[in-house]
């Protein structure tokens, strides 16, 4: 790399090391064989981490002792494993609601992933509260997960969606927020940080607007829980979701955050064991919040791995990932930006580490497959936001996306295949 970007101490600058970080993730040190002869061994560069993180040993550690000694199922055995595994399962939840920011942990429902926490809001709340004609605002720049499950709901119950614009830049369009509210608007929800473009939305400003006209907020932190410092009271949200595959956890674990005033007038999600009081034949009465959520055994195991995580991050700061992660992406954009025709989408000067770009004409399915060959995992697709590609008139993008265990020598690795691509290509490119 540059020497003049080098800070004299990781320690100093970003208040860890990431390099040392990088040796409590076994999986980093995996090398590939490359070559007609598999002659050339190539070290990982995982670059893909808006679709999922890796694991350091904590997490992965809390679920083997969580098999080996603490296994059953929770809120139910009356033996001492079905102690244990619930005393862990509910201290994964108080270590998420402090994590967040949340009042209490009565907040913090358990799901299976972001994805699942939004269709939740959506089956439940959208259930309890919507009406024939309301309105959901939400953006052109959401992941599936935050635009199927209203357009579903949308169709069940003829509800009217409506769209903040994105701009050129990867930006909101809200300059005059209230104009996107009438007097049928519902619900806001809204992506902290974009999966395409990084960019960070200001969401204090949406929620304050948002609550002028008395409408509650959900927040998509699929990408902004795992690299920025989160407080949902600061925030003033309604929801919020996130999955702990994205944020150093387990698979198939994720939370919603929600107000306890809306987890109380809701309706259930799912029906089933756990999430009832009474049961007769023709009706049931429902568990206190947050269990009413929380239909049949859960995934423990997951959720223990998901409180050793954010045990892992808290533990080397919110604030230091973010401003280290600031720093790679600067340094990544800069170097991108040398290299002769490479298009970067994406240019909000609020953004987190995530960086979608074209080279040449290359299609992104070859760039991701010219840099697998250089052990480079990048993704390439349309990054489950279809609309957004439509908008900018692409079919995919190429991604690359960090974490706190990137360092600035595997962005150098990914500008030095660039490069050797570009040879590759010759005139196509
Ligand atoms: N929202 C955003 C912004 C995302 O990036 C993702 C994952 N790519 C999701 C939602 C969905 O997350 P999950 O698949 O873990 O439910």
């Amino acid at each position: 790399m540059k020497e003049t970007q080098q800070p004299e101490s990781w320690e100093s600058a970003v208040g860890f090391d990431p390099h040392r970080v990088r040796q409590d993730f076994p999986i980093l040190k995996e090398t590939f064989r490359r070559g007609r002869q598999g002659e050339r061994s190539v070290p990982l560069v995982y670059l893909d981490n808006a679709a999922t993180t890796q694991k350091p040993r904590p997490v992965i550690q809390a679920v083997v002792d969580y098999y080996e000694h603490a296994n059953a199922n929770v809120h139910r055995a009356i033996h001492t494993l079905g102690d244990r595994a619930t005393e862990l399962y509910e201290a994964s939840r108080r270590k998420l609601a402090r994590f967040l920011g949340a009042a209490s942990e009565r907040e913090i429902v358990f799901t299976r992933g972001t994805t699942e926490a939004i269709n939740l809001v959506a089956a439940a709340w959208g259930r309890t509260f919507l009406n024939p004609g309301d309105e959901i605002l939400l953006t052109e720049m959401e992941h599936h997960s935050n635009l199927i499950p209203w357009q579903l709901l949308a169709r069940e119950k003829q509800l009217t969606l409506r769209f903040i614009p994105f701009q050129a830049d990867g930006t909101l369009a809200l300059e005059h927020l209230d104009r996107y509210f009438t007097p049928r608007t519902r619900l806001v929800a809204v992506t902290h940080m974009s999966n395409v473009f990084g960019t960070i939305n200001p969401i204090k400003a949406i929620v304050a607007a948002a609550h002028r006209f008395d409408v509650p907020v959900l927040v998509d932190g699929a990408q902004s829980a795992p690299h920025m410092p989160v407080n949902v009271q600061e925030l003033d949200c309604d929801f919020f979701a996130l999955s702990g595959h994205k944020m150093c956890g387990p698979t198939g674990i994720g939370v919603l955050y929600a107000r306890e005033k809306w987890l109380e007038a809701m309706e259930p999600y799912h029906g089933g064991g756990e999430m009832i009081r009474s049961v007769w034949l023709d009706r049931a009465t429902w568990n206190d919040i947050p269990y009413k959520f929380e239909a049949g055994t859960p995934n423990i195991a997951g959720a223990v791995g998901l409180g050793a995580a954010v045990e892992y991050l808290s533990a080397i700061g919110m604030e230091n990932i973010a401003r280290y992660e600031r720093f790679l992406t600067r340094y990544a954009l800069e170097r991108l930006r040398e290299i002769p025709g490479v298009r970067i989408f994406g240019e909000a000067p609020e953004r987190g580490g995530v960086l979608s770009f074209y080279v040449g004409q290359i299609h992104p399915h070859d760039v991701a497959q010219f840099l697998d060959a250089e052990g480079i995992a990048i993704r390439a697709g349309h990054h489950c936001a279809q609309p957004i590609m439509r908008k900018l008139g692409v079919m995919a993008t190429a991604r690359a996306s960090f974490y706190f265990y990137n360092t600035p020598e595997e962005v150098d690795r990914l500008i030095q295949s660039i490069n050797k691509m570009k040879e590759f290509f010759g005139n196509g490119f």
